[in-house]
């Protein structure tokens, strides 16, 4: 689960980074707006915790933005700010939950976990391509019944490849999408074909069908295919 901070307080969104880091969630932390704008576009967040009070593009100019483009990934409002017509003022904006600093860190836990479990229902719990099930829920992936045992990383790089199956996804896709990285670059062009290669042996390696299937020139494509 990759979770966006936008928070202009350095020692804030250090702490949230921290915390939310201990409980195996992914943390990307954007100081300003326009950061944190710039992040939602290049890269795939589970969740956003959106602080109101930001220099530059304020927290509800953002979340009205985003919604105005049709991207719903859910938004957690953090901020000092308690007066109700701000709460209201966030919820019609489109955010899906409030929460007002000081808080206790176990209930940012409790409604963050709420919000993903929300979100989850209206996706697809599994993932399907011919004999590979990926399951969301238990983080399970199985070939033919058996389990594959996989990274986060790797997960992560199947669960997009699956998403985006019969389509071809460049090393650039991967760059953006599953490293959150904003430049591709040879180093990382490498890395992924690193992992490329060891998901292969995870998934494909003792099956007759290969599924990940490589596009030269290209990227990579996941189909049946008889090898
Ligand atoms: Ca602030």
């Amino acid at each position: 689960m990759h979770i966006l901070v936008i928070e202009d307080e350095l020692k804030v969104a250090e702490a949230l980074k921290k915390g939310l880091e201990a409980e195996n969630y992914t943390v990307t932390v954007a100081h300003t707006g326009e950061d944190g704008f710039f992040q939602l576009n290049t890269g795939v967040f589970d969740m956003v915790l959106l602080d109101l009070m930001l220099p530059g593009r304020d927290g509800i100019e953002i979340l009205t933005t985003l919604r105005k483009r049709g991207i719903e990934t859910p938004v957690l409002i953090l901020t000092a700010r308690d007066a109700v017509e701000d709460r209201v003022l966030g919820l019609d904006s489109g955010a899906d939950d409030y929460l007002v600093k000081p808080f206790a860190f176990p209930e940012l836990l409790a409604r963050i976990r709420l919000i993903l479990r929300r979100g989850k229902k209206e996706q697809a719990l599994v993932l399907v391509l011919a004999d590979l099930e990926l399951d969301f829920m238990s983080r399970k992936v199985t070939r033919g019944g058996g389990q594959i045992e996989l990274t986060t990383r790797e997960f992560e790089l199947l669960e997009y490849l699956l998403r985006n199956q019969g389509r071809i996804v460049s090393r650039e896709m991967l760059s953006h999408d599953v490293w959150h990285v904003k430049e591709r670059s040879t180093p990382l062009d490498n890395v992924i074909d690193v992992h490329i290669a060891r998901l292969r042996r995870k998934v494909d390696g003792p099956y007759d069908i290969k599924l990940i299937k490589t596009v030269r020139g290209l990227g990579f494509m996941m189909g049946e295919e008889r090898s």
